[in-house]
């Protein structure tokens, strides 16, 4: 068949220069940030019917040989424009296998800059895509090209364009990652109005939508965004070129007052960007900055501009495709506005997933709704979220309702009635078994309650983790009494201090504490009795049976840090500790047979839960020894030979044990289930524990010892981000976000952590003299619905959280650790999680330098080395990933070497035994005590 092909009608050349030029600059950088994936404009159509492929070929080279930019040679595109371009690239037409992924154009170095490819289907379907690169080529290009295509194909195939049939329904084939919206006439007319009335623009008014909801999803009041602005001059809408350039729109809210305020400082705002000349850096909108977490970190607004094909004797359908692939997070596309509202909500680095897109979707819808009903509502006003989807978040969280379990020494009874000769506590002289236990408690409690009436009172147990004290314990549970232990090597003020509010009716030691200076202080000074657990006469007699405790009565006490330094005591009743109990038992699959650790310090109440988990579900209680308890290597070893199954620890030390197990490839063979509990778990441990110990179930287990705990995640799967979730609500609590005002948070949105249950508050116990701890944190917060248990107290963690679209909670650290520095935000345990990554990083803690001010002016980081290398040799290595994380902060931090990083009976970081670190960064050699610097390597920003 002969082709006819009409002579080529040159576009009159245009002066693109000064505005395209520079867009070019700026995308030629684009192109080198992302080898191998360059910035590209891609259309996609599904074309049905008989297509010529031959006369498409021609169409498009007499479409290239109209558009001298097209075939500007690659290395060419950021100097001066080539008016009168040479031959299109060979590979500017192809045709390939209908399964073949979509092929980009080529970058600036090879080419071609624009692509027309055909993927055959069948004989009679084809896939046709047209993609440019953002060199040569903006949306309202591909609006022209695809309609000159259009124009040249009928003629070259001799077919006189017919009127296309209307495009068919393509929602079924929106790209992963894409989300396409309808939000019908009744919206669409109502922001048309609006916008009308405030003489702006639709996109405008979505634009301030998405902005507001984008900047309740952020703590700080920021959002980047940058609207993509046609630079067109009248006359110029059909001219191909990079006349598009993304135009940063200031992203502050502020205190706009109200939506009709916001919208015209927004419309406001756009004028001027598009108003200042353009620059390379506007298309490099990604805010660099610490990370945020799931959401995104800028925003572009597009307007969509169609680009509908007509191929003559065939049905076109466009396919909804990625529109442009930029260097942002989000891109929000509107569409034409004549009848409904609709658009498009992609993540082009796919960095967002679909869940979160859909989410933010029907949040914006419902914020844009009832703006567009009352423009002069307060910005404060302005939901997410209806009332009945608050409802169904706030009760899906909603775990309160339990039954009252049976107090811990009934359980504990029982056991011994149905698997007496099962080993409760495994000792290192000798193991105990349940009906040991059980007699021998029984009996310590009569002679307890001999010395001195326990029932309701406090007890203090200073005995070493092992058989004798769990005995004194369930001895002092049986008399009616409840229990703290102590840690047997402190007698610093912090035990004398917490001894003082507890006025415990005994201080049980283990053997005679004659002369031992606390025990000689608690029975001189305070006139306590102290008694020795270990010179009990006990006789053979039958135990009597426990006479139950009441749920309501005290179990234990366990003292936590406060802010001030004198540890708060945290109450917790029989209820409380067998509910947890038994729901870790299950979780955990406690029965006879299983072997539990006991890791966890005495003094940190995770202990008390390990004991009583393994002794209420028959399972045998492990004490860890002291010499292999913070050895990473022993311990692997030790939870091998013992054949532990379930262990507790921190994610710090979890850190040391996978870098043993995957060095030695030593599992240890019986474990089934670790727990991580009391700081973030970062994703890479996550990671790294979930390939090492396959068949383990992990746990990130969250809470504050003031409800025991609160929420649990189960680590199935890979964990994409930075940090392992928290998970849910575990039974007997709700966890919720609220915002300033106590207000629920809608997902996405930050705020601080509230755990509501029967087993939180309603107060700290009392101390000794003077003001105790505040107890504002376990006031009831009247802006939340009622829990399904009307007996739930209520307590303010500190924590910042997030709830995500799926209901899983996240951890966002604490406010207090939160600085900023030099404007830039931070979050130290971000700072030091992503140093320790470093392989020779033992630990780390990172700590403020704090100017008179209060400002923050720099870091110190602590930073215990694996191996005797020098300081000064990782530092650079250190710098760099700082800077990769957090940018600029990289030059105001300080490094200084430790031997060790001080850490409390719970594994934290103690910030009080760290030197100080404004005599570290001024005078390197004068560093506080407890950890003595080795090396300091500085370097001033
Ligand atoms: P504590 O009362 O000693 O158990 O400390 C409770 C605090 O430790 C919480 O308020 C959190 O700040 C932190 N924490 C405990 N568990 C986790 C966890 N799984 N993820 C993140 N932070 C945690
Ligand atoms: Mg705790």
């Amino acid at each position: 068949m002969t082709i006819h092909v009409p002579a080529p009608q040159p576009v009159p050349p245009i002066d693109l220069d000064p505005v395209s030029a520079e867009v070019r600059k700026a995308v030629r950088l684009l192109d080198r940030l992302r080898p191998g994936d360059p910035p590209a404009l891609r259309r996609s159509y599904w074309v049905s019917g008989p297509l010529d492929l031959d006369a498409l070929r021609a169409a498009w080279q007499l479409v290239l040989d109209r558009h001298a930019a097209l075939r500007t040679p690659p290395n060419t595109v950021d100097g001066p424009p080539v008016s009168s371009g040479g031959p299109a690239h060979p590979d500017s037409f192809a045709v390939h296998g209908h399964d073949a992924t979509p092929t980009a154009p080529g970058d600036l170095d090879t080419g071609p800059l624009a692509q027309l490819t055909v993927y055959p289907v069948t004989a009679r379907h084809h896939r046709v895509v047209l993609s440019a690169h953002l060199a040569v080529a903006d949306p309202r290009s591909m609006s022209a090209l695809a309609a000159e295509l259009s124009t040249a194909y009928g003629e070259a195939a001799g077919i006189t364009p017919v009127r296309a049939a209307p495009p068919r329904d393509a929602a079924a084939l929106v790209a992963a990652g894409e989300v396409a919206f309808d939000w019908g006439p009744d919206l669409g007319r109502a922001v048309r109005d609006l916008a009308l009335r405030e003489g702006t623009t639709v996109d405008t008014v979505l634009l301030a939508a998405c902005h507001l909801v984008l900047a309740r999803h952020r703590e700080d009041d920021g959002v980047p965004i940058a609207v993509a602005d046609d630079l067109r001059k009248p006359g110029q809408e059909r001219v191909v070129g990079p006349m598009t350039t993304l135009s940063p729109v200031d992203g502050r809210v502020g205190d706009a007052g109200t939506f009709r305020a916001y919208l015209r400082r927004m419309a406001r705002r756009r004028h001027a960007a598009r108003r200042r000349p353009p620059s390379p850096s506007r298309w490099l909108v990604r805010a660099d900055g610490p990370e945020h977490g799931g959401g995104p970190r800028a925003t572009v607004l597009a307007v969509a501009v169609p680009a509908p094909l007509r191929l003559a004797g065939t049905e076109v359908v466009a396919l909804p495709s990625q529109v442009l692939a930029l260097p942002v997070d989000l891109l929000l596309t509107v569409g034409p506005t004549s009848g409904t509202l609709t658009g498009t909500l992609v993540s082009p680095a796919d960095r967002i997933g679909r869940r979160w897109i859909e989410g933010f979707l029907g949040q914006l819808r419902t914020l844009l709704t009832v703006a567009l009903r009352d423009p002069d509502l307060p910005l404060t006003e302005l939901p997410l979220e209806d009332a009945a989807h608050r409802a169904a978040t706030i009760r899906a969280a909603d775990a309160t309702a339990v039954p009252t379990p049976r107090p811990v020494t009934e359980l504990i009874h029982r056991c011994q009635e149905r698997f007496p000769d099962a080993v409760a506590v495994r000792g290192e002289t000798g193991n105990l078994t349940y009906a040991e236990l059980a007699a021998e408690a029984s009996e310590l409690a009569a002679w307890l309650n001999a010395q001195a009436p326990v029932a309701g009172r406090a007890v203090a147990l200073r005995l070493p983790m092992g058989p004798a004290l769990v005995r004194a314990s369930l001895a002092v549970l049986h008399a009616g009494g409840h229990i703290t232990w102590l840690d047997p090597t402190d007698a610093g003020d912090r035990v004398q201090t917490l001894l003082a509010d507890l006025r415990p009716a005994i201080l049980l030691v283990g053997d005679d504490a004659t002369g031992e200076p606390l025990a000689e202080w608690f029975r001189i000074a305070r006139g306590g009795l102290v008694l020795a657990a270990g010179s009990v006469p006990l006789s053979s007699a039958a135990p009597p049976t426990p006479s139950p405790a009441a749920p309501t009565a005290a179990a234990y006490v366990a003292f936590t840090a406060g802010s001030t330094g004198r540890p708060k005591g945290v109450v917790q009743t029989h209820a409380a500790l067998a509910q947890f109990a038994l729901w870790l038992a299950r979780t955990a699959q406690l029965r006879p047979g299983a072997r539990v650790a006991q890791w966890a310090a005495v003094t940190h109440d995770p202990s008390l839960c390990e004991v009583f988990a393994a002794l209420t579900s028959g399972a045998t209680l492990v004490p860890v020894p002291q010499r292999v308890r913070v050895h990473p290597e022993r311990f692997v070893r030790w939870l091998d030979s013992e054949g532990i199954t379930m262990v507790q620890t921190v994610p710090s030390f979890a850190r040391e044990l996978v870098g043993v197990i995957e060095r030695d490839g030593s599992v240890p063979a019986r474990l089934a289930h670790l727990f991580l509990i009391g700081e973030a778990v970062a994703a890479g441990l996550a990671n790294r524990l979930r390939q090492a110990l396959t068949g383990v179930r992990l746990w990130n287990l969250y809470g504050p010892t003031e409800t025991v705990a609160a929420s649990v995640y189960e680590i199935v799967a890979p964990v994409p981000g930075e940090r392992v979730p928290i998970g849910r609500s575990i039974p007997g609590r709700q966890v919720l976000v609220v915002d300033g005002r106590g207000r629920h948070c809608p997902a996405g949105v930050p705020g601080e952590i509230v755990v509501r249950s029967r087993y939180a508050g309603p107060a700290y116990l009392p101390v000794e003299a003077g003001a105790g701890p505040d107890d504002a944190s376990f006031r009831p917060l009247p802006g939340l619905p009622a829990t399904a248990d009307p007996a739930a107290g209520c307590y303010r963690t500190g924590d910042l959280g997030r709830r995500r679209f799926d209901g899983e909670l996240e951890y966002l650290g604490r406010r207090d650790h939160q600085v900023k520095l030099a404007g830039h935000r931070l979050e130290l345990a971000a700072v030091q999680a992503g140093l320790a990554e470093h392989p020779l990083v033992a630990d780390c803690a990172v700590s403020p330098v704090t100017d008179p001010d209060g400002l923050v002016s720099r870091l110190v980081a602590f930073v215990a080395l694996r191996a005797d290398v020098e300081l000064s040799v990782v530092v650079p290595q250190l710098r760099g990933l700082l800077r990769r994380r957090h940018g600029p902060v990289s030059h105001r931090t300080s490094f200084v070497s430790l031997d060790r990083i001080p850490r409390n009976p719970a594994g934290k970081v103690d910030r009080a035994r760290l030197p100080d670190p404004r005599t570290v960064a001024d005078d390197p050699g004068r560093a506080g005590s407890a950890g003595r610097p080795r090396r300091t390597e500085d370097e001033h920003g």
